[in-house]
């Protein structure tokens, strides 16, 4: 009988960086000693104590591939929200948290895979994606990548400057739902079939699509993968709603 994996433990993590992306998200790099490494798409339980002793803990995306005993998460600050707060305005340099992880086997990309890959992110969905982007390049993998980033307003963007820089089999595209940049041709509104029938592959050319962001972006991105033909177990998702959600 095979035994179930181990639940990893809680690990020390200091915060030694912090990069925003925009007015309400930041990139925090945590040192980790001991970090066993993890897979693109992957992500990670962050635990906060306060001075009296009550914890909170939530889950991040792991955004950039494993470096050592580094380790980075982008979090967006949720109004009136008990930890993203914490995490964007008031953790310095120094700060310890704790982390467990890498949590997930399923929403992950390896760099050995051959097929090509269709991201679709809603907001801070774009992390474990970023990571997927990112461990593409890392790699060298020749793989064709296409991103649609769907992104409230053009203030919104995370990872801007990285995702305008030219990287060859990457195309990325940006949908915006409630304001467009000036003279963007596509209005602003929801995901629809068309967008991912333009900004996606074929469903014959077989890609593995993987869908992340909040828990209504991820479903209607996901059925409307489905009415074009994706095969079902090819469409991964990951839901980033409130705890529960
Ligand atoms: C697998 C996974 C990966 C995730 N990765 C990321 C990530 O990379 N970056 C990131 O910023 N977040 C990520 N999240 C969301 C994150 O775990 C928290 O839910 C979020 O930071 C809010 O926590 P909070 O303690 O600030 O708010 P809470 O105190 O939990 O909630 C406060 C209020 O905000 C609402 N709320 C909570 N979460 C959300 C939300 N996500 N969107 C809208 N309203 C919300 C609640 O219903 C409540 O009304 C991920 C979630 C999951 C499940």
């Amino acid at each position: 009988m095979t035994r179930p994996p181990r639940r990893p433990t809680w690990r020390a993590a200091r915060l030694t960086g912090v990069r925003p992306e925009t007015g309400s998200a930041r990139t925090l790099r945590f040192e980790v000693p001991g970090w066993p490494g993890h897979l693109a798409g992957q992500h990670v339980d962050v635990r906060v104590t306060a001075e009296d002793g009550y914890s909170a803990q939530r889950s991040y995306s792991l955004a950039a591939p494993a470096d050592g005993d580094a380790i980075e998460l982008t979090v967006e600050a949720v109004p009136d929200g008990e930890v993203s707060p914490y995490l964007t305005e008031v953790i310095e340099a120094g700060d310890e948290v704790e982390i467990r992880g890498p949590v997930g086997g399923w929403f992950v990309w390896r760099p050995e895979s051959t097929a090509p890959v269709l991201l679709v992110g809603g907001g801070a969905g774009i992390v474990p994606l970023m990571a997927m982007i990112r461990a593409r390049r890392l790699a060298g993998s020749r793989v064709p990548f296409r991103l649609l980033y769907s992104l409230r307003d053009p203030g919104s963007r995370y990872y801007a400057d990285e995702l305008r820089r030219p990287d060859p089999g990457l195309d990325v595209a940006y949908l915006y739902s409630r304001s467009t940049p000036e003279g963007w041709p596509r209005l602003a509104g929801r995901i629809m079939l068309d967008d991912l029938a333009e900004g996606g592959w074929p469903a014959d050319f077989e890609p593995d699509c993987y869908v992340c962001g909040p828990t209504g972006f991820v479903e209607r991105a996901a059925d409307l993968l489905l009415a074009l033909g994706h095969a079902p177990g090819r469409v991964r998702t990951e839901r980033f709603g409130p705890t529960g959600g």
